[in-house]
């Protein structure tokens, strides 16, 4: 499980994340839904390490992400430690950020090499993954050449390559033609399917309707709500949730 305890973060003096409490618990998905700039990429990058919050903190199974909180006994984290950490946390941005110069094939088994795979067996297993994907005809390709969703896959054929527990999307299918939306969507259920722990930002509540186990609004650097899907989508208690659901859908 993915434990949350206490989330704060502030930049400058604008407090972005409020004392968020949040438990994932392994093999589910978790849908987080809230306006702009309400703190979502900033508490999925949290998760990840890319985000180092001022107070409070992010388990897996148990084992703090990072650096504990100021005046902890434990001392820092060395960054060995966070590398291996991130290595269970896939993360899917919002634009690919495929690496332009590599091929689809380099992109994907990129990580493991440079984390001391063999080129041969990080190659196979990329191709595996590619083919998961739907993009076994596509591993020498260049991102440029590719639609969208086709980078949006490899992009999370990459997230795969190291063998996360964990996936975090940042929406992922925002940046897409409404066409290409579907094949992308299509791919992360097949990741839930296999029993991934997912955390997915994404306005696609159709999307959550179907796969989430546990959907999350988040508004102002606070949870608002969250529950089941049919709870917060069909049956939400706040005003708040209320108003930004009849945006949305
Ligand atoms: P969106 O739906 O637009 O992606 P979000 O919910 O993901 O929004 P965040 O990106 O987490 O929101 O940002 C929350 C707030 O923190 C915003 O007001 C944003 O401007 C601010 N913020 C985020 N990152 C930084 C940063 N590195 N420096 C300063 N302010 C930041
Ligand atoms: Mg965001």
């Amino acid at each position: 499980a993915i434990e949350i305890h206490n989330a704060t973060k502030s930049y400058g003096d604008k407090t972005v994340l409020k004392g968020v409490d949040l438990t994932v618990e392994a093999g589910t998905v978790t849908v987080i839904l809230g306006p702009s700039g309400s703190g979502k990429s900033t508490l999925l990058r949290a998760i990840n390490h890319l985000e180092q919050l001022d107070e409070g903190y992010v388990a897996l199974n148990g084992e703090l992400i990072g650096v504990r909180v100021q005046g902890d006994r434990l001392k820092e984290r060395r960054e060995k430690d966070i590398l291996r950490q991130r290595a269970k946390i896939g993360f899917v941005f919002q634009n690919f950020n495929l690496f332009s110069h590599l091929t689809v094939l380099d992109n994907v088994s990129e990580a493991p090499v440079s984390q001391g795979a063999k080129l041969k067996e990080a190659r196979e297993h990329a191709r595996g993954l590619l083919t998961r994907v739907g993009l076994a005809d596509k591993e020498s390709a260049y991102p440029r050449q590719l639609s969208g969703g086709q980078q949006q896959r490899v992009a999370i054929a990459r997230a795969l390559a190291l063998e996360p527990e964990v996936i975090l999307f940042d929406e992922p299918t925002s940046a897409l033609d409404p066409e290409l939306v579907g094949e992308v969507l299509q791919v992360i259920r097949g990741l839930a399917g296999l029993g991934k722990t997912l955390i997915v930002v994404t306005h696609e509540i159709g999307f959550a309707r179907e796969v989430a186990d546990q959907v999350v609004f988040v508004d102002g650097g606070v949870i608002v709500e969250q529950g089941s899907p049919a709870d917060v989508l069909s049956n939400p208690r706040h005003q708040r949730t209320r108003d930004f659901l009849d945006k949305v859908l």
